[in-house]
């Protein structure tokens, strides 16, 4: 409590009298007097949450390095930690690991983001961000089968099966059997990152969701009309149709029957690697 009165003494003269004893006081601090707006502290929170499973210790929701956090043993590194409750300095209380975040992002704040989560995680932060200010009001966390419910066709889980077109490779996703022009849906909340022809994927679109998740959908027939690069789209907008495109140069249609190959990357903070969605597409199925 008192490094909190200190800090803001310091950094905003005329506020003083905040009370640090709960998470959504530390975000409000900091919405209300500095430059984080609402949509960023979201997309900071998210990403930790997102990442935290994949780092070597057991930390929930906020991880930050031990070495930084707890600077006295190793002067050489600039100190994050901050006590927000005067109750000791604590690693493990998710109040201190906030108020030190977002203490420690401050300033500068986006160069801080990009030096602290690296340049893909700044854009994914930024992507969340995107997410939130549009539709601040949303269940952004809701997710659903990339086909609508009448639609549906067949698929099985024959992730990692080899395929030899070009080169042998294994196969990165799950195919979805369905009818060209059948509508296709956006799994999640998301930004276009990537739409266009690929060899492979014919048309293609690839979206980054607030899950660190790259969501890659091919062999459209075609895709939404007015959707591109950079748009916003809702769980559940039309964003295609089911083709047979690729395997050719672009236009290449019927090499192989009409289905949706729909695959997932994820971002762990460090690496991009494709996972199995067969157990997610049964999940979502039952919506
Ligand atoms: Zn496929």
């Amino acid at each position: 409590m008192k490094k909190l009165i200190i800090i803001v003494l310091l950094s905003y003269t005329s506020i003083v009298n905040v009370s640090a004893k709960e998470e959504n006081d530390i975000v409000n601090f900091y919405e209300q007097n500095t430059e984080f707006t609402a949509g960023l502290i979201y997309g900071i929170l998210r990403y930790e949450k997102n990442t935290a499973k994949f780092k070597d210790s057991d930390c929930v929701d906020i991880c930050i390095d031990e070495k930084v956090f707890f600077s006295d043993e190793y002067l050489n590194l600039p100190k994050i930690g901050i006590d927000a409750r005067g109750d000791g300095l604590d690693i493990e209380d998710y109040d201190d690991l906030l108020l030190s975040l977002l203490n420690h992002l401050d300033g500068d704040i986006e160069n801080n983001l990009k030096e602290y989560y690296g340049l893909k995680g700044y854009d994914i932060i930024k992507t969340i961000e995107k997410i939130y200010n549009e539709y601040p009001n949303d269940d952004l966390l809701v997710r659903q089968f990339p086909i609508p419910k009448r639609h549906r066709g067949d698929y099985q889980n024959a992730y990692g099966t080899k395929r030899s077109y070009k080169r042998n490779r294994s196969h990165e996703g799950i195919d979805i059997f369905a009818y060209t022009s059948t509508p296709v849906v956006a799994t999640s909340y998301g930004v276009v990152e990537k739409m266009g022809w690929n060899e492979l994927g014919g048309y293609r679109i690839g979206i980054r969701d607030l899950h660190n998740t790259y969501q890659y959908y091919a062999h459209l027939n075609s895709f939404s009309k007015n959707l591109k690069v950079g748009d916003v789209v809702k769980v559940g907008e039309v964003i295609g149709y089911v083709g047979s495109t690729g395997y050719g140069k672009e236009g290449t249609r019927g090499k192989f029957p009409p289905h949706l190959h729909f695959g997932l990357y994820k971002y762990d903070g460090k690496k991009e690697w494709a996972f199995n969605p067969y157990h997610h597409l049964r999940n979502w199925e039952k919506k």
